[in-house]
């Protein structure tokens, strides 16, 4: 599946938390899903004869279950009534042989005893047992072989995403058991055999190719043809009110289901859509040395998909709006729909010919399947900065949770489905593809291929771990892949690697930032070696405590070095004093924008850490603009300039330095060529404007009484504008947040706007009866209208006034997770403490921690990752 598309960090919110702290909103779409399990109770996970099995799917119940069924075939059925509000029924014969005879079986299904309308099995009824999410079958009714559990029952909705016009089914991670009895877990794979009725009118479509079309009195009965095998994750149908439109290339049919009313615009995407998946299709072929395995190809385009795509084989589902294009669609939008339609496709090799074991190593498939997907797409669009735009999207973000005392592994366990979602964040979706790359590096693109070959020859219609990887790789490579894999792979944080210059030679001498473990990083680096005027790159690979570099004959003597040349390594850098100091003064003369980006990102971990003052820092970026033209580059300057002014520079340093920011935030939006640019300096100039008369001209924007040439405002940016007027405390704020709410067209816009105006209030009272009320779990179903006022009530301007509500969210926060999407507890922690950068709120929240003793340890992770900055500027802000 593909999550939201990265994006470059922008400076809209009202403080733009670190650059990485964009979130992922497609999955929490996914993971809200996943809660349904919150209060499952906590059992002993070993499964004894006589224990029923904890709720959700755990480890143990998938192992005991993958060592003993064998031959598993689903035959289904449902009846698809076309009023949303009547149920699915289904029917379920499920077929398998055992090797374990010696306790019950235990079938995955959560809609409970209500929904369960008979089971029999070898055509006798069954006493069964319904628990929670579980069917139990008394092991006295299984046979070793051939047995069929015929189940009649009520399919849940939970994963069938019910219309008034269409449904279609998303069953991942393992959300099939929400509609139907099975083994919901990715290592037991089998085919399906599927028979859908639905009413007449409707189109559907599922994994199979359809071999049986029987139209009946208002109704129409469809048969599919048996799957190859699968894991339910990857079981899929849709049926609804669909137009199909078909096309051939280079002898394959294809087809493209979708719900598009505009006839001009299906018109003018749809060769391009079908020649990107053809494409795609042609060019895995040959990288892989095997065909496409799962017979015919159709994608189904759905409105407000929960995902930018999810790769069911012979039947991808995407979100419609990534796909039907607009007239106006930039380079970007192009290249993130061929990016979607590569990486799903991708997904046909990685994920699905080749599943995953178990949970924990999901990380894999979306990592082979973004990797093949830059592969495939990149080279057709030959003005994106690639490497630019891989480090931007990749290094800030992981970094982000990298460095805190919160970060966890690449690879993290999974005892049970139902906390899959917690597995997802910045480390899998930003460091593991960094690590991906090194791995390409190392092994050579020619070895990387030929093991990922091999790898999905052997394992073919199977399951496969990380490891089961690694070890058809470590034939092909001096180096120890194991152990290069437990450092970057198996263990949490990153390398800190110091440079100094010695006589002739440079060295790398690196250490582990964690007490008592010593781990070693090894990597592929592109040091730059350079002087004002020229420079040049020298690879080098890091093992060991210390590895030295020749400087090469015939090179000047550096006056800097930048291990980070290239973009490529990655760690806590700590730059030798000269070329810190080159660089502070320097960084604009660089020639190469993938340089410049690298030192931005350098010398941002080096404030962090304290060895470039965060005034110095703005007074480089102050410098940089005015000659920074790549528009990447421009975006990350204008993050970490917001976030440096607000979170890392005193009241009076703010005050100085203020004019000076304002005026090269206007000067850049004068200057800026394109409309995205000028909107990303206009975002900038909003949120950290601070002076009467920057404050005055942002208020005559917003009564459209000066217009800033070439920049259209829409609906969402008075908005944002009224509400950062309103932040300041300018004198006619409420005047100007009760106009801008009479001038909303869109009544969801309107509607959010109203539920945070009153976190904006002069008064104090109407802010804390505001806090007050999302106790209540009714007034945080809207997440992020919660986030937004979130930010507001703690902006920077106010946030000694809103210290006080810091203890009581992270009260809440158990409960935030118990009732929320799963992301939701980020980013109520991210919403609330980015604001804050004081002594006594850095205290508040290692009291809290202090005295939590029993603590769910992924929710202290969440709030150590989240007052990360926090911790880092009080303790430099009070040692002034
Ligand atoms: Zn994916």
């Amino acid at each position: 599946m593909r999550h939201s598309l990265s994006m470059l960090p922008s400076p809209a919110a009202s403080r733009p938390s670190s650059p990485g702290g964009r979130g992922f909103p497609l999955l929490i779409a996914l993971l809200a899903l996943l809660q349904y399990g919150c209060s499952r109770n906590v059992k002993p996970t070993e499964n004894t004869v006589n224990a029923d099995p904890e709720a959700g799917v755990s480890l143990a119940l998938a192992n005991e279950r993958a060592r003993a069924i064998e031959s598993l075939k689903y035959e289904l059925s449902f009846t698809i009534p076309a009023e949303a509000a009547e149920p699915v029924i289904g029917r379920a014969v499920i077929r398998f042989s055992t090797k374990d005879l010696t306790r019950p079986l235990v079938l995955d299904f959560s809609p409970g005893a209500d929904s369960i309308q008979s089971v029999s099995i070898a055509g006798r009824p069954s006493h069964f047992r319904a628990v929670k999410d579980h069917i139990i079958i008394p092991k006295e009714e299984l046979a070793s072989e051939d047995n069929a559990i015929d189940i009649a029952f009520k399919a849940g909705d939970g994963s069938l995403n019910r219309n008034p016009d269409f449904m279609y089914t998303l069953f991942v991670p393992a959300r099939a058991h929400l509609a139907f009895p099975c083994f919901d877990q990715p290592n037991l794979k089998a085919r399906f055999d599927l028979e859908l009725n639905v009413p007449h009118g409707w189109q559907a479509v599922s994994n199979g190719a359809e071999t049986f079309h029987e139209p009946a009195a208002d109704r129409v009965r469809i048969r599919y043809a048996e799957t190859q095998p699968l894991p339910t994750y990857l079981f899929a149908f849709a049926a609804g009110k669909f137009q199909i439109e078909t096309a051939e290339r280079n002898g394959r049919w294809y087809r493209m289901f979708h719900r598009e009313t505009d006839v001009k615009k299906v018109e003018r995407n749809k060769q391009a859509v079908f020649d990107l998946h053809a494409s795609s299709l042609d060019w895995l072929e040959k990288y892989t040395g095997i065909p496409y395995r799962f017979g015919k190809f159709d994608f189904v385009l759905i409105p407000s998909f929960q995902f930018g795509g999810m790769e069911h084989p012979g039947s991808i589902f995407y979100n419609a709006s990534s796909i039907l294009l607009d007239e106006s669609a930039t380079e970007n939008q192009m290249l993130n729909r061929a990016s979607t339609i590569a990486h799903e496709t991708s997904h046909m090799w990685f994920g699905d010919l080749v599943t995953m074991q178990w949970f924990n190593d999901v990380w894999m498939k979306e990592v082979f399947a973004n990797f093949m997907a830059a592969k495939i797409v990149n080279p057709a669009f030959p003005h994106v900065n690639h490497e630019l735009r891989f480090l931007l999207s990749n290094y800030p973000p992981a970094y982000a949770v990298d460095r805190t005392a919160g970060t966890h592994p690449i690879r993290q366990d999974l005892a049970n489905l139902d906390d899959a979602g917690s597995l997802y964040g910045n480390i899998i979706y930003d460091k593991a593809p960094i690590v991906m790359r090194q791995l390409e590096r190392i092994l050579g693109a020619d070895k990387l291929q030929d093991g990922l070959r091999l790898y999905l020859k052997e394992f073919q219609f199977g399951n496969a771990t990380w490891l089961d990887l690694i070890k058809v790789l470590d034939d092909r490579t001096d180096l120890d892949l194991m152990a290069w894999s437990h450092a970057w792979v198996e263990e949490a944080g990153r390398p800190s690697i110091r440079t100094a210059i010695e006589g002739d030679r440079i060295a790398f001498v690196q250490s582990d930032p964690q007490q008592g473990r010593s781990l070693r990083w090894t990597e592929k680096m592109e040091v730059l070696l350079g002087t004002s005027t020229t420079s040049s790159s020298v690879p080098l690979e890091l093992q060991g405590e210390r590895t030295e570099l020749m400087i090469p004959a015939g090179l000047p003597r550096p006056e800097f070095v930048l291990p980070t040349g290239g973009g490529l390594a990655y760690g806590d850098f700590t730059l030798d004093d000269a070329t810190r100091k080159f660089l502070l003064q320097q960084l604009p003369d660089l020639k190469d924008p993938l340089t410049r980006g690298a030192v931005w990102v350098t010398l941002w971990e080096e404030m962090l850490d304290r060895r470039v003052r965060p005034a110095d820092f703005v007074d480089l970026s102050l410098r940089a603009l005015p000659r920074e033209d790549t528009e990447q580059n421009v975006q990350l300057v204008l993050s970490y300039v917001a976030d440096a002014f607000w979170g890392f520079l005193s009241e009076s340093q703010r005050r100085d330095v203020a004019p000076r920011l304002e005026q090269a935030l206007r000067s850049g939006l004068d200057r800026a060529a394109s409309s995205s640019m000028k909107s990303t300096y206009f975002s900038a100039f909003r949120s950290t404007v601070t002076t009467p008369e920057g404050i005055a001209f942002l208020e005559r924007v917003w009564r459209h009484q000066e217009k800033i040439p070439g920049l259209t405002l829409a609906e969402p940016d008075e908005a944002s504008m009224a509400l950062d007027l309103a932040v300041r405390s300018v004198p006619a704020a409420a005047a100007i947040l009760e106009e801008q709410r009479g001038r909303f067209m869109n009544p969801d816009r309107k509607a959010r706007f109203e539920f945070v105006m009153p976190a904006l209030s002069e008064r104090q009272e109407t802010r804390d009866a505001w806090f007050e009320s999302l106790r209540d779990v009714k007034n945080r179903r809207r997440e992020p209208w919660v986030l937004e006022g979130l930010q507001y009530l703690h902006h920077p301007l106010r946030a000694a006034l809103a210290e006080k509500y810091v203890r009581p969210s992270l009260d809440l926060l158990v409960e935030i997770q118990r009732t929320g999407d799963i992301f939701f507890p980020t980013r109520w922690m991210n919403a609330t403490l980015s604001g804050h950068n004081s002594r006594a709120t850095a205290d508040a929240v290692r009291d809290f921690l202090a005295q939590q003793k029993d603590y769910p340890i992924r929710l202290r992770r969440i709030i150590l990752q989240a007052a990360d900055e926090l911790f880092r500027a009080a303790d430099m802000l009070s040692a002034g």
